[in-house]
């Protein structure tokens, strides 16, 4: 038999053990289902930080592009430039804080957005275009509550003006990141919009000009579209996924995610059997186990251990014992139909049946955001399309 192409080797490697699924389509339908929310006048910023939620950052990227949308925000610059390489053209704003000249060097070579929050910061990213000859936008950002980045909403306006003042830095935007926008009391978000509100009116009649105004992320975008402003910063919900329960339903949005692994080994033991590190399962009949190859260091939570389960034909199946570090067992007594090299979902739908980061984060008192990044690069990135749910891996002639 000829050897078989690299293509087709990394193909089926990247099958044999584990690998997370992305459905570019339904990052596009959720990106389409958010501009219409949005409407014409308000831009649509992808949020594809952290290799987009753990989706891959430029597939998302590339995805969101198709759906509608008009800049991306990541927090670093390496995320950044990562995107520029990737042939990403459009407005990327920095989140992160960058304040170096080396930096400031690289947002004016990449053409990228950097956070001010800061007057010293803004004098170094002037100094730097100045030395270029150039006129480097930027986005101020405001704290009005979340007592993370941005300059205390008070000193806002000032802050804007003194920029404005340098010359060759020019305010393009003004943003602020709401602190409990997903919450069901909407005090905090009515108090942080006040203070927004407050810095806008005192820079007056469109001061600086064709300044772009933005505050929501996706809880804020999904509950009220007031607070939309010019632009709004979706993360979450162009991934699938409601920020809240009570957010839930508002927008039609498909969960683009799907974490998949292969049953690798099976084996019958009695009842009494202890299993796993420290023995905190044991069985209580006669059981048939099915070891599967994905475990924390693929980003299984381990405190999921003998609390989750995963899918297989539209069945349930537990997991139990210790979660480890790249294998899991699940109890199969139930399903004598699971075989090895059987592949079964840990997140996201199996038929009918699907898991949700919420499950997940629910059950180690998280939120589905941590549970989305927490997937390692150990996991290939898979596009949904070209990834056979079941079927034994292929045979490979190297
Ligand atoms: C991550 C982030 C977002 C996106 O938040 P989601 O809740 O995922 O939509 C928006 N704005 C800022 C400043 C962020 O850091």
């Amino acid at each position: 038999m000829p050897v078989s192409s690299p293509e087709r080797q990394t193909m089926v490697l990247e099958r044999s053990r584990a690998w997370v699924e992305v459905d570019e389509g339904a990052i596009t339908h959720n990106t389409r289902v958010l501009r219409q929310r949005i409407g014409p006048h308000v831009k649509l910023m992808a949020v594809v930080k952290a290799n987009g939620y753990g989706h891959g950052d430029g597939a998302t990227a590339h995805a969101a592009r198709a759906g509608g949308a008009d800049a991306f925000a990541v927090a670093s610059l390496v995320e950044a430039v990562g995107l520029r390489r990737q042939g990403l053209q459009e407005p990327v704003l920095v989140l992160g804080h960058l304040s170096r000249m080396d930096e400031a060097r690289a947002c004016l070579r990449w053409r990228l957005l950097p956070t001010i929050s800061t007057l010293d910061q803004a004098r170094v990213f002037h100094a730097v275009a100045s030395d270029a000859g150039a006129c480097l936008p930027v986005h101020v950002n405001l704290d009005t509550g979340m007592a993370r980045l941005g300059t205390p909403w008070q000193e806002g306006a000032a802050l804007v003006q003194a920029i404005q003042l340098l010359g060759n830095l020019r305010v393009e935007g003004v943003y602020s990141h709401l602190a409990a926008a997903d919450a069901v009391d909407p005090g905090l978000t009515r108090r942080q919009r006040q203070r927004f509100d407050r810095v806008l009116a005192q820079l007056g009649n469109g001061q600086p000009a064709r300044l772009c105004r933005h505050l929501a992320n996706s809880a804020a975008t999904m509950a009220d579209t007031s607070l939309h402003y010019d632009m709004v910063r979706v993360g979450l919900a162009l991934y699938g996924h409601a920020p809240a329960e009570h957010l839930a339903g508002i927008l039609p949005l498909q969960p683009a995610m799907a974490v998949r692994a292969r049953v690798t080994l099976l084996k019958t033991v009695p009842a009494g059997t202890g299993i796993s590190y420290d023995h905190h399962y044991h069985t209580t009949r006669p059981s048939r186990l099915a070891v599967v190859a994905i475990g924390y260091a693929d980003g299984v939570p381990r405190l999921l251990s003998s609390r989750m389960g995963v899918l297989h034909r539209g069945h349930w199946l537990p997991q139990v014992g210790a979660i480890t570090m790249d294998q899991l067992v699940i109890d199969a007594t139930d399903h004598p139909q699971l075989h090895a090299g059987a592949v079964v979902t840990l997140l996201g739908h199996d038929g009918t049946a699907t898991i949700s980061p919420r499950q997940w984060s629910e059950a180690c008192d998280t939120i589905p955001w941590d549970i989305l990044c927490g997937f390692s690069n150990r996991l290939p990135r898979l596009s949904a399309g070209h990834s056979p749910l079941q079927g034994d891996p292929a045979t490979l002639q190297w």
